[in-house]
C-alpha cells in the first residue's frame, strides 16, 4: 500500500542526512512531496495546504524508529492524519430515523448521482432494516427524473408519491409528509432538484422544501470524481441548507477520491455513503482506510 507515496519519499530520504529524529528540514521536504500527491488525488488546494501544515506540526521531531525508514514513518504519520480527518463521529450507516415517518432530504447537483442514491438507500433502510420507505421527487423541471425515480422504485420495491403535473416541489413536499404520516411509512426520502451550477432559485427552493419538511437527515450527494469543485459545492449547500451528511458517488471509477477529504475538512460533516456503481445495491457505508489509501496511491 502507498507504493508510490513511498517510493517518493524514500527518495527525498536518502538525499538527507539520517539523524535519530525527524528534522524539520526532513519533515518539510517529505512534505512537499505529500503535498503534491493529495493535489494529484484531487484534493483542494486550500484542505491539502491545512492538512499538511498539520503534519509538518505532528511529525517535525518525532524519534525515527529503527524497524521503517524515515520515508515509511511519514507515510505512516500522514496516512493516520488523513484517517483522523476523514473519520465522522459515530457509525456513518446510522442515520436518524427514530421517529416515524421520518423525513430525508437529497440534495447535490444534476448528475451528481442523487436520484440513483436516494433509491440504493430506499433499498438498503427497507432490506437491512427492515423500514417502509416511500420516495418523492421534487425535480418538477425536469419530468425524466420523476419517472427515473418511479421506474427505480418498482424495481427495488419501494413506493414512490404519484406525480401529480402542475405541482411545485414544496406543495410535493407537503403531499409526501402526508401520505407518510397516513399511510404508515416510516421513512419518506424527498429527492430535490439539482441544477448543472449551484443558483440561487435552486437554493431557495431547497430550503423552502427543508422548511416544510424539517428533515431528521439531509444528504449532500456528491460526484466523487470532482475535484476541487467539490468544495464549493459543499460549502454552498452547508452554508444555505444545513447538511447532516455526505454521500460520495462514482467510487467504483478511477479517481482517487481526493474529494472526500476535501468535503470532511470544509464541512465537518460526516461522509456517511460511498457509491460503487449503477446497480441499486451498489452503496456501501464509508470506510475512511479504504480512502485514505486511495488518496496516498
Ligand atoms: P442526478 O441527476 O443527480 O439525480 O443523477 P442520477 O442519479 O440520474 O445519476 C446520473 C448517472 O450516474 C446515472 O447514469 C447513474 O447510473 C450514474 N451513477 C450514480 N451513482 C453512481 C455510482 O456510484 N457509480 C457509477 N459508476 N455511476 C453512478
Amino acid at each position: 500500500m502507498f507504493e508510490n507515496l513511498s517510493e517518493r519519499l524514500g527518495g527525498v530520504f536518502d538525499r538527507l542526512t539520517k539523524q535519530g529524529a525527524l528534522s524539520e528540514d526532513d519533515v518539510r521536504a517529505a512534505l512537499r512531496e505529500v503535498r503534491v500527491a493529495l493535489l494529484e488525488a484531487d484534493v483542494s488546494l486550500p484542505v491539502a495546504r491545512d492538512f499538511v501544515k498539520k503534519v509538518e506540526k505532528q511529525a517535525t521531531g518525532q524519534a525515527v524508529t529503527r524497524s521503517v525508514t524515515p520515508g515509511q514513518q511519514v507515510v505512516k504519520i500522514v496516512h493516520d492524519a488523513l484517517i483522523e480527518v476523514l473519520r465522522g463521529e459515530g457509525d456513518p450507516g446510522s442515520l436518524k430515523i427514530d421517529n416515524a415517518p421520518a423525513p430525508i432530504l437529497m440534495v447535490g447537483l444534476q448528475g451528481s448521482g442523487k436520484t440513483t442514491t436516494t433509491a440504493k438507500l430506499a433499498k438498503r433502510l427497507k432490506d437491512k432494516q427492515g423500514k417502509r420507505v416511500l420516495m418523492a421527487s421534487l425535480d418538477t423541471n425536469r419530468p425524466a427524473a420523476m419517472e427515473q425515480l418511479a421506474i427505480l422504485g418498482q424495481q427495488i420495491g419501494v413506493d414512490t408519491l404519484p406525480i401529480v403535473k402542475g405541482e411545485n416541489a414544496v406543495q410535493i413536499a407537503r403531499r409526501a409528509k402526508q401520505q407518510a404520516t397516513f399511510g404508515g411509512y416510516d421513512v419518506y426520502m424527498l429527492d430535490t432538484a439539482g441544477r448543472l451550477h449551484i443558483d440561487e432559485v435552486l437554493m431557495d427552493e431547497v430550503q423552502a422544501v427543508r422548511d416544510v419538511a424539517t428533515p431528521r437527515e439531509t444528504l449532500l450527494v456528491v460526484d466523487g470524481l470532482t475535484g476541487q469543485d467539490a468544495v464549493n459545492v459543499a460549502t454552498e449547500f452547508d452554508g444555505k441548507v444545513g447538511i447532516t451528511g455526505v454521500v460520495l458517488t462514482r467510487m467504483d471509477g478511477d479517481g482517487r477520491g481526493g474529494a472526500a477529504l476535501s468535503m470532511r475538512a470544509v464541512t465537518g460533516k460526516p461522509i456517511r455513503f460511498v457509491g460503487l456503481g449503477e446497480k441499486m445495491d451498489a452503496l456501501e457505508t464509508f470506510e475512511p482506510e479504504r480512502v485514505a489509501g486511495r488518496i496516498l496511491g
